[in-house]
């Protein structure tokens, strides 16, 4: 479980995430749905260990994993990671691509690779190069190198956002069975709200550095908290 309580951020002197605070369960997708400039992003990285937090906690399983003196170093914190530019190592196999950084054999390290890539259906590219495969396929494969490591916390940031329409609704259903498989928690950062009433199961509102409502997504587009809320569904039905 991954527990951020009153994260605060600054930079120059304005607040940019305000005492954010989130809760999500194993087996959890918790969608930050907002604006452009909002804090999606800045919230992400301080979870994910690349930027530090002016104020707040953050515990995985109950663990502190960083407050304002004590930091566990990125690569200690069992979070996946997944962006929207995912670059694949471009010098590196499909399966390199997917097993790398694993402390394991070889031979472990190509069973992995290739459990994974035959779960995202592209077991026979494990030893092409990246640029041999199509963009929805690269993006499979980064998501296979993300779960590589069996986190426990995954975060994305709209890791669907360089993909077309006809690409992105089979690569969103096959993350969330793969995501709801390895009972990570996850958190999925969009500003599309059709993304986030299709992936989430709650929804959490961020405008201005705050979270404004959360909620099941359901509830929060039927009874938006204030207009605000209101006018960023509206495009949606
Ligand atoms: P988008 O949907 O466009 O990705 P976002 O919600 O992810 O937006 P952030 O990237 O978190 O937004 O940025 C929030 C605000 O913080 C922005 O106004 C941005 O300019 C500012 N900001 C982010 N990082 C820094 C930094 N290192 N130095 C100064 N300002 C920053
Ligand atoms: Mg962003």
């Amino acid at each position: 479980r991954l527990e951020i309580r009153n994260l605060v951020r600054r930079f120059d002197g304005q607040t940019v995430v305000d005492h954010v605070s989130l809760s999500i369960a194993p087996g959890q997708v918790t969608c930050l749905l907002g604006p452009s400039g909002c804090g999606k992003s800045t919230t992400l990285r301080m979870i994910a260990g690349v930027d530090t937090q002016d104020e707040g906690t953050i515990h995985v399983d109950g663990s502190l994993v960083c407050d304002t003196v004590f930091r566990i170093p990125p690569e200690r914190r069992s979070i996946g990671l997944m962006f929207q530019d995912f670059a694949l190592f471009p010098h590196m196999s499909v399966g390199e691509n997917v097993s790398f950084g694993l402390r394991t054999s070889a031979s472990e390290k190509r069973a992995t690779a290739t459990r994974l890539l035959d779960r995202v259906g592209l077991a026979h590219y494990i030893d092409f190069y990246p640029h041999h495969l199509s963009g929805g396929e690269q993006q499979r494969v980064a998501l296979a190198r993300a779960m590589a490591p069996e986190p426990k916390i995954m975060l994305m940031d709209e890791p669907f956002s360089g993909l077309d329409n006809r690409l992105r609704d089979g690569i969103r259903d096959e993350t969330l069975d793969l995501l709801k498989e390895a009972g990570a928690a996850v958190l999925l950062v969009t500003h599309e709200p059709e993304e986030a009433m299709r992936m989430a199961d709650e929804i959490a509102l961020m405008r201005d550095g705050r979270i404004v409502q959360q909620g099941a997504p359901y509830n929060i587009f039927n009874a938006p908290a204030d207009k605000g809320a209101m006018a960023f569904f509206s495009d949606i039905n």
